[in-house]
């Protein structure tokens, strides 16, 4: 029996079963649908994208997978390398892990400890946007800010190491006056917060934090696991604004294999390098650096760079203003678009129910949450698929 994710099991609807998957289609037995989400926001080069594909088959005629605890291998190094090079600024160390979640967790971990190592014991708070979403995991769901998480954490009583603010820099200010003795770090995701409601921000704000970090030697970490390779219409929002630690998960593999990466810079790193043993990092995931997931990356990030994506993301952000220009209905609060990612926040919930199964019938794959029917398309797109897509969402509302 599958415990299927984000489900009452008892009223669940049958999910639609893949039989195959290419470009930006998935197949059932029924026919062929466009997938406007991209599996979970990661498989940006399409489906069975033949270089990514055959990157892994070579891998596995040689191994799969080794573990990273006192073993190492050419695809990870190359991996680490490409990601040093590729970055910006002295984002160089990289810590692999198999989920975005735990990526995270492992950065919430660096920066408590960076300042535990310093013999500071008293930085235990994190400060987070109200809305955010940074993972499943109980810590991340602490940190996080999700509407679909209250209720289990209300278990626990009031957070009490956790700050969450609005993305307003006057918030932030007061914030920092407050409490910054305490903070080890500010977390969010940078100009998109995704999960939390497709939330999209100013860059002044995450300037803003950037000065205060600084100011009052707070960790500033970007949890890019959803807006990293290009989903803003940036690179990275780290492009625009260095982070002390980068979180990058969802896309980085191409969406093939679960795989993430906790980047962090140059004084992070030597905050834990030293001769004592009990400075070191405490943390290893059993499938940390898998090979095929670090050949499915490398290929990925080759993409990337060869066909100039940032072009092709401008584009679908320009077809997507185009075609979105003309869309008003009563139930409609407000209409986002930034870069990949276009969002209808409705105001009322019901207003999307049986959006899926309409959309279905018209030959797109949509899976809308709590008020947000939203696409995160993968870029290989072509035009017509993409007004498909949008035709699709306009058509709901008349
Ligand atoms: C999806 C997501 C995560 C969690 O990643 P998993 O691989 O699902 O554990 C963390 N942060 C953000 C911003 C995400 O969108």
């Amino acid at each position: 029996m599958i415990w299927y994710p984000y489900q009452q099991m008892k009223t669940m609807k049958a999910p639609y079963e893949i039989i195959d998957a290419e470009g930006v289609y998935l197949y059932t037995n029924k026919g062929k649908l466009i997938d406007s989400v991209s599996s979970w926001w990661s498989v940006i080069h399409g489906y069975k994208h033949p270089a990514i594909t055959e990157a892994i088959k070579n891998q596995a005629d040689r191994f799969s997978h080794v573990m990273l605890g006192g073993l190492t291998h050419q695809p990870v190094q190359k991996l680490a390398e490409k990601l040093a090079e590729w970055l910006p600024g002295d984002l160089d160390y990289c810590f692999f892990s198999d989920s975005g979640s735990v990526a995270v967790e492992v950065a919430l971990k660096m920066a408590l400890q960076y300042y535990v190592n310093q013999g500071n014991n008293r930085r235990t708070k994190v400060l987070s946007l109200t809305h955010a979403y940074h993972g499943d995991t109980f810590k991340t769901m602490e940190v996080g800010d999700d509407e679909d998480y209250h209720f289990i954490l209300e278990a626990y009583g009031e957070k009490k190491d956790v700050i969450h603010i609005p993305t307003r820099i006057d918030a932030l200010e007061e914030a920092f006056s407050r409490f910054h003795e305490e903070l080890n770090c500010f977390i969010a995701e940078p100009l998109l917060q995704g999960a939390g409601g497709m939330r999209m921000y100013d860059i002044s704000f995450l300037k803003r934090a950037r000065e205060l970090c600084d100011e009052y030697g707070v960790l500033l970490i970007f949890d890019e696991v959803a807006t990293g390779f290009g989903r803003t219409g940036n690179r990275f929002v780290a492009d625009l604004v260095l982070p002390d630690i980068l979180v990058l998960g969802k896309a980085l593999t191409g969406g093939y294999i679960g795989h993430a990466v906790t980047v962090a810079n140059r004084k992070v790193y030597g905050g834990f390098y030293g001769d004592a043993p009990q400075k070191a990092l405490m943390h290893g995931p059993t499938f940390m650096g898998n090979a095929l997931a670090c050949c499915a990356a490398l290929k990925s990030i080759e993409l990337f760079q060869e066909a100039d994506y940032l072009s092709k993301i401008r584009r679908i952000e320009e077809i997507t203003k185009r075609e979105m220009a003309d869309l008003t209905h009563e139930q409609i609060r407000d209409v986002r678009i930034l870069g990949g990612c276009v969002c209808v926040e409705v105001k009322e919930e019901a207003a999307l129910t049986g959006y899926q199964q309409f959309a279905c019938e018209r030959g797109v794959f949509s899976r809308p949450f709590l008020n947000y029917l939203y696409a995160m398309v993968p870029y290989v797109i072509t035009e017509n698929e993409l007004v498909q897509v949008l035709d699709v969402m306009k058509a709901w509302f008349r």
